[in-house]
Parts: structure tokens; sequence; C-alpha cells
């Protein structure tokens, strides 16, 4: 999510004036997209934004930090940062800059103070798709005007398009409801727009991201698209236009995964076979005091579906080890239910409290080698199922999207359909972004390596 609202927060910037550079220390404005999701990405904006901070005694520096932030960290930052604001309010970062008396290098250069017109100060009008609605008269809301920023893609073949932001479930080990607020949905119409511009541009992969992508449209309900006829509409796209292109989404919560969903990608050749089901844990106490509202058995229900229905998806998940309480037996039932499932990846996390979200208020009581065992135990697993579905692959021909240089030297890397790391040797970086036939020649834990046959496209 960061990432794709980084492209937001690009496109902006630019547009001020500023330009890009790969080293920080030359930079006259410098900013962070913030994650609470754990707390180690916590103290990192800590760490760096006092490394700035002394940077400002010799120079000029603007800084800001934005996106997912919690109110206790909210009120540390405002003293260490120049500008502290949520990501819905980035249209209003031109003003902010020019009440804070500093001219953006696009009023410099047209000789503008920084205390001209709000005008002056950010004169270039973004392509707002939202006009119309505004000459309607219709309020938008502030998420809404985020969106309406055009995106500066970082990469020229894999996308990834907001559809969906905030969350209502209130899972108690998490705090996204606290700092990203209530779900809201991205009008289909923008969605399908931004789509369809992407498949002309020739993007190969294409991700449809937010807190909880399957309840997209139930708070509009009858004025936006449910999330299947949402994506039935891009498998129509995809059918109509003859080009090849996987679309993923991430993430679905296990309770609004309906059949339905799986019907429509069993359906359309463009939405990837893959799903992405966070499941967090295998024992129904602690999904309880988790607050999941969802069981081991309605989530095996979920998994036998997609098996039916998507019988050459892959699976993957999100699990938590050592959550506040977590008995041996309770971790068992995790272990048990990665083994019954035997996923292809696992994001395994060891718990950690967040401040604001509710389980910080309970003991964290799993001590931290215990935490690490688990971990350990549960990876094993994930390595063993991996390895089995991955040397079912050898011999087969599957054509990947090419994605990089593998670390390994002379090998690019790619993935499947279903994101199994794939790599083969090669050199020739013209393959980059695009689609080619390999030949699967070995297994192991996590990834495959190939023989390249040909390029498609
Ligand atoms: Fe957090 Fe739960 Fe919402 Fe996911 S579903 S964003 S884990 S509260």
């Amino acid at each position: 999510m960061n990432m794709s609202d980084s492209e937001r927060v690009k496109t902006l910037i630019t547009s001020l004036g500023y330009k890009w550079t790969d080293h920080e220390e030359e930079a006259d404005l410098l900013g962070i997209l913030s994650c609470s999701v754990r707390q180690k990405s916590i103290d990192k904006v800590y760490s760096r934004i006092a490394k700035w901070n002394k940077w400002k005694i010799k120079k000029s520096l603007l800084t800001f930090v934005s996106a997912c932030i919690l109110p206790a960290d909210k009120e540390k930052f405002i003293k260490m940062f120049d500008f502290v604001f949520p990501i819905t309010d980035l249209h209003q970062f031109p003003d902010m800059i020019r009440q804070y008396g500093v001219a953006s290098p696009l009023s410099v250069n047209q000789g503008n103070t920084a205390h001209e017109s709000k005008e002056n100060a950010f004169p270039l009008s973004l392509s707002l798709s939202h006009s119309a609605v505004r000459d309607s008269g219709l309020v938008l809301s502030e998420i809404d005007l985020f969106w309406d920023l055009p995106p500066s893609y970082d990469s020229k073949f894999e996308a990834f398009v907001p559809i969906q932001n905030g969350c209502n479930k209130y899972c108690t080990f998490c705090a996204v409801p606290y700092t990203r607020g209530r779900e809201v949905s991205r009008s289909s119409q923008e969605i399908l727009d931004e789509i369809q511009s992407l498949i002309a541009q020739n993007y190969k992969s294409i991700t449809l991201l937010g807190q909880n992508v399957n309840s997209y449209g139930l708070d509009k309900k009858g004025n936006e698209l449910s999330f299947p006829a949402l994506l039935r509409e891009i498998g129509k796209m995809g059918e109509k236009s003859g080009k090849d292109f996987w679309v993923y989404f991430t993430s679905p919560h296990p309770r609004d995964l309906t059949r339905e969903v799986l019907d429509v990608i069993a359906h359309y050749k463009c939405l990837a076979k893959q799903i992405h089901l966070p499941v967090q844990s295998g024992d129904n106490d602690i999904l309880k005091r988790m607050n999941r509202k969802h069981t081991v058995e309605t989530y095996e229900n979920i998994i036998a579906d997609i098996r039916q229905i998507l019988p050459d998806a892959t699976l993957f998940t999100d699990i938590i080890v050592g959550f506040t309480g977590e008995t041996e037996e309770q971790f068992k039932n995790s272990r048990l239910l990665m083994e019954r499932i035997g996923f292809n990846m696992a994001y395994i996390a060891i718990y950690s409290p967040r401040p604001g979200a509710k389980s910080a208020q309970w003991q964290d009581d799993v001590p931290h080698s215990k935490k690490k065992e688990r971990l350990h135990l549960l990876s094993e697993v994930l390595r063993k199922y991996s390895l089995q579905y991955n040397k079912e692959l050898v011999g087969k021909n599957l054509a990947v999207l090419v994605s990089g240089h593998d670390r390994k030297a002379g090998y690019l890397t790619a993935y499947t359909e279903g994101r199994i790391v794939t790599r083969f040797p090669s050199d020739d970086a013209s393959m980059i972004g695009q689609f080619v036939e390999v030949e699967i020649i070995a297994a192991s834990e996590l990834s495959v390596e190939a023989m390249l046959l040909s390029r498609k496209s």
C-alpha cells in the first residue's frame, strides 16, 4: 500500500518542480511513508529523522512523514518533522509548504515568492478525473481527492491499483483501523479507467490493493460494483484486449471471500490463479481473541472451495506466532493447519504488540526465544510443502514474467502466474518486463530453476 501511495506522492512532488535524487544527502525535501504494522519500521523512522535533523544544522532541508501513523507516534513526529499529515491530505501539501514560508523549486523558477498566491505556489493542475463529479456539486471525500492524483508508476510492467482504503474489522493485534480509518471504496469507474489505461500501456502484472479488497463496494452498495462484479468487468476487459497480463489482488479477508469471487477468477484468463488469504492462527480460541470472525473450519471450507474451483491456484497466507497467551497446544494447531493445507508461501510474523491495537493492553507473555522457535518450526513446514509443490513443476513448460536480474550472476528472475519465483540463466535485460516460456528443470524450497525455451511477447 505504501509503494502504491508513494507513486501518487511522487506525482505531486514532481509537479512542484522537485527533481529526484538517489543520494539522500543531496535532497532539499525528504519524506517517509511510515508503516505501523511492526515496531521495527517505526524505529527506523526515528533513526532516519534523527539523522536528517543533524543535517538541518548545515543546510536548508524540509522533512515530512505520512501514511500509516499511530496517534502516539504522531505526537512525537510533530516535534521532529516539519510536516506530519495523513496521506489523504496529500493534495494540501503544496499549501502546507507555502504556508511554511518556503518556495518550491517551481515557484522559484517562475520568480514567485513563497508568500504569493496559492495558484502561483501550485500552478500545475493535475488531471483530476473527478472534475465531472465535482461540477455536479457532489462532495468528494479526502481519499477521493488522493485517488484523483495520477500515479507515477515505478515500473513499466507491474502496477498497483488501490481499490479500497481502511478497515472495519478491528483485529485485536492490528492498528490499521486506527491509522487508515474505516473502509472506503474507490469509484468503480475510476478503477476500470486506470486498468484500461494500464492494459493499453501493455502492463503485464496488475495488483488490486486494499486492506480488505473483497469488502470492496460494501460501503457503497447500489452505487459501486461489488468485488466479484468488479473482477468480472476486469476479466471482460482482458478478453476484449486480446493481450496477456495477470491481475492479482491483496489482501482479502476470509470472512468475505465468496464462491462467486472464485467462479469469476476461474472464468477469466487474465485473473491470476493465485490466492493470498491471511489465516493468522490455526487455533479457534486464538482466532476469537484476535477478533478474526472466522474459524479454522470456515477457513478450511474456503480452501476446499478454492481447490475445487481453482485447482491450479497457489495459496499464500499470513500467520502470527506467539500471540499473547498462545499455548503450546494452540501453536500446535497452527502447525497442524499449515501441514493440512500445505501453503506455497506464508508470511510468518512474530507477534509484537502495536500501541493503539487492543491486544497491546494484554500481557505479551510468550518469551521471545519461544516465538523464534515457533517461527522456525512453521518455516520448516512451509519449506517442506513449498518444495513438494515445486518438485511437481519440474519438467513442465510455463509462461513466466521476467521481473529483473537475479542475485546469482548471469541469471534473470521471473515469476509464474502462481507467483512462484523462477530463475533461469540469461543476461538479456531486454526480456525484463516480458513474458517468456521456460521449462522448469529443478526445484528448491520457495523457488524453481528453469531453462529458457522462447520469448512470447
Ligand atoms: Fe488489520 Fe484485521 Fe483489518 Fe487486516 S482485517 S487490516 S489485520 S484489522
